[in-house]
């Protein structure tokens, strides 16, 4: 009995202690975070950022630069105007800036030229996401915009008007497939896991219905694996340009594709 309670008096101390290691190290994060709305720029990015540190927002810019060449050579992107990058410490500045109502979402694009983030630490959320990482996935992002943009201008009559804005967003929204649009920026942002993959490939999910599932995020990393090993990278831009069109690219029907995909995970993670 003497043993139990001094095992628990043992277990009750680490507890405090750990809270109180935890608690002293969110206080001297309140003081050093920049408090008022500061910029970083580079050749290709602006960030603003606020309730962050100045060597977080630089770790982001860094990560954006070194990834800026490599992703849009591998995609063919055409010319691409600066991006900016908005960052926000908390869930509440994000999604008022973004317009998104009750988002846990740590990132959205806002066309070709454009990107949030909401800052995870282990200050605001339990499993915090690898934030240079969730850059570089939003980049792709606005890289995929960007190429399909200039590709439906250059197919226009009338590329300014408000028209082709609607027409284009139409289009986008009805017929780029969700799986493609997310798979393509976890893998060129090198997101993925063997356990989450596994955990996401659980009931062999159709590509169809990862269009309107948070497995995307487990699995999308995988499906690009996949196709690169089977048919090369340069397939990649390809699939963009025609609305990830795999009969078109590479030769399958959807259903033959996802046999090899489920055969390819099975013997690769
Ligand atoms: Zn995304």
């Amino acid at each position: 009995m003497k043993k139990l309670k001094a095992i628990l008096v043992s277990l009750l101390l680490m507890l405090a202690g750990w809270q109180c290691c935890f608690f002293s190290a969110m206080m001297i994060r309140s003081f050093r975070v920049e408090k008022e709305q500061s910029k970083l720029s580079s050749t290709n990015f602006q960030i603003s950022y606020q309730g962050i540190l100045k060597q977080e927002a630089a770790a982001i810019l860094k990560s954006l630069e070194e990834n800026y060449h490599p992703i849009r050579t591998a995609l063919y992107d055409p010319a691409h105007e600066p991006i900016h990058v908005f960052i926000h410490a908390t869930q509440k500045q994000f999604n008022t800036a973004t317009g998104l109502i009750n988002s846990t979402a740590n990132g959205t694009s806002r066309g070709p030229n454009a990107f949030h983030l909401h800052y995870q630490t282990w200050f605001n959320s339990i499993f915090p996401a690898n934030m240079p990482k969730v850059a570089v996935h939003e980049f792709t992002h606005c890289v995929q915009l960007n190429i399909l943009i200039q590709e439906a201008i250059s197919k226009s009559n009338d590329p300014v008007g408000a028209s082709f804005d609607k027409a284009f967003g139409k289009q986008f929204s009805e017929n780029y497939p969700q799986w493609y649009w997310e798979a393509l920026c976890d893998y060129e942002a090198g997101i993925v896991n063997k356990v989450s993959v596994r955990y996401g490939m659980k009931g062999n999910p159709t590509l169809e219905s990862l269009n309107n599932s948070n497995q995307i995020y487990n699995v999308g990393y995988a499906i690009i694996d996949y196709i690169v090993s089977k048919w090369g990278k340069e397939k990649l831009p390809e699939l963009i340009r025609t609305y990830g069109d795999l009969e078109k690219v590479l030769g399958v029907s959807e259903t033959e594709f996802e046999k090899g995909w489920y055969q390819f995970v099975s013997e690769n993670y």
